[in-house]
């Protein structure tokens, strides 16, 4: 059976080149806090990477600081706004990363903090004049976090706008941009964001390897403490092989960026084309059939319910992603969801998330539409 793997937004295969330049990095053993040549060439090829995502950012490289992951960055950031920089008041959204959601919820529970959800629309946009009034609302040190784009539905905000709209009212600004980093250009001196985040496994990195972006006079603190890396703001002998991974990734990104969007995009238009031809009565949430919204994401909602449909999927080697968390053995609808969907339609039908990469063909697209005709010609 021929697999196709159609969840992206989930995680990419790891590119080829990147494996080999990360074996050769394993074989340099030195710690890069050593100051013997051993450990020199290691943080060599460390520092080699932080100065090529700084020049894809246009920031410097003192802003980018190596984590595990998008999590740990997001993680970081809110709570050390808290903890170091006096933050008291948050506004966010209820459609934001579980990571940076509970994060959220903890400064709530545990910090006393002020929790503002600006609730987005039912095409899953962020009122933007809203924002605007719960800022003007109280001077109390606020931190807006906003995610660049969604990973369920492919939703984005314009970055720049909002982090203007933050500088205005003198709050701090994070967005979660791990769905939309090295998928798009980024240009941090141009957009004011004080805070974001990277994982090098949603483009063809590594897993366990990130980074975030904070802006250099912001004042954050470390929350791995223990040692001096990452200018004290990451303690732990650095992952070198994961870090040169993700530099080797990022490159990779921008050099084929035009041409792997461009694909992405057609393959896009392709499947919402395929599945509605296949699937009489379709509809994909949010914006994300419509090209304002992320490439790599197509969110779509099957006109029948069944919990079983991932499954059902992957018994035909067909992976994708059922944008619902499931626990103890129940198929629960997710918040994007609950925010989008009324109750009638969250009772009949089923939401699908479809992510694609530039490896991704229009025969897998075949694949995929043709197995939903099938399941949807025995159901309806
Ligand atoms: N934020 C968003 C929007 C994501 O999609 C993900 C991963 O799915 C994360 C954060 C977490 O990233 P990581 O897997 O590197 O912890």
């Amino acid at each position: 059976m021929k697999k196709v793997y159609l969840d992206n937004a989930a995680t990419t295969p790891i590119a080829d080149q990147v494996i080999t330049e990360m074996v050769a990095a394993m074989k340099n053993f030195g710690n890069p806090s050593s100051t013997h040549s051993f450990g020199q060439e290691a943080k060599i090829l460390i520092e080699n990477v932080r100065r090529k995502i700084a020049d894809y950012l246009r920031v410097s490289p003192a802003e980018i600081i190596f984590t595990s992951c998008g999590t740990e960055s997001n993680n970081m950031i809110i709570k050390s706004c808290v903890r170091n920089l006096g933050v008291t008041r948050i506004i966010t959204s209820p459609i934001e990363h579980k990571c940076v959601a509970e994060t959220v919820a903890e400064m709530k529970n545990r910090k006393n903090v002020e929790v503002v959800y600006l609730r987005p629309d039912k095409k899953g946009d962020i009122d933007l004049v809203q924002l605007e009034e719960v800022l003007k609302q109280s001077d109390a040190k606020t931190l807006v976090s906003l995610m660049h784009a969604n990973n369920e539905i492919g939703n984005m905000i314009d970055l720049k706008k909002v982090a203007t709209i933050c500088k205005e009212f003198n709050a701090l600004f994070h967005s979660d941009t791990v769905q939309s980093m090295a998928h798009m250009d980024l240009d941090f001196s141009d957009i004011p964001v004080d805070f974001a985040s990277c994982s090098a496994h949603k483009f063809h990195g590594p897993k366990g390897s990130g980074f975030a972006f904070i802006r250099k006079s912001s004042g954050l603190k470390a929350l791995i403490t223990g040692g001096p890396q990452e200018r004290s703001l990451r303690a732990g002998t650095e992952n070198v092989a994961g870090i040169v991974g993700l530099g080797a990734a990022m490159e990779l990104a921008m050099k084929h960026m035009k041409e792997y969007s461009e694909h992405i995009i057609q393959i896009k238009d392709y499947a919402v084309k395929r599945i509605s031809e296949s699937v009489p009565g379709v509809k994909f949430n949010g914006r994300s059939s419509e090209h304002s919204s992320l490439y790599t994401v197509l969110s779509v909602l099957l006109p029948f319910k069944d919990p079983m449909i991932g499954m059902k999927l992957d018994m035909q080697g067909i992976a994708v992603s059922q944008g619902s968390a499931c626990s103890s053995g129940a198929s629960k609808p997710s918040m994007v969801m609950l925010m989008l969907l009324n109750d009638e339609e969250l009772n009949t039908t089923t939401p699908l998330r479809v992510s694609f990469s530039h490896l991704t063909t229009t025969d897998e697209i075949d694949v995929l539409a043709d197995a939903l005709q099938k399941i949807a010609e025995v159901i309806i």
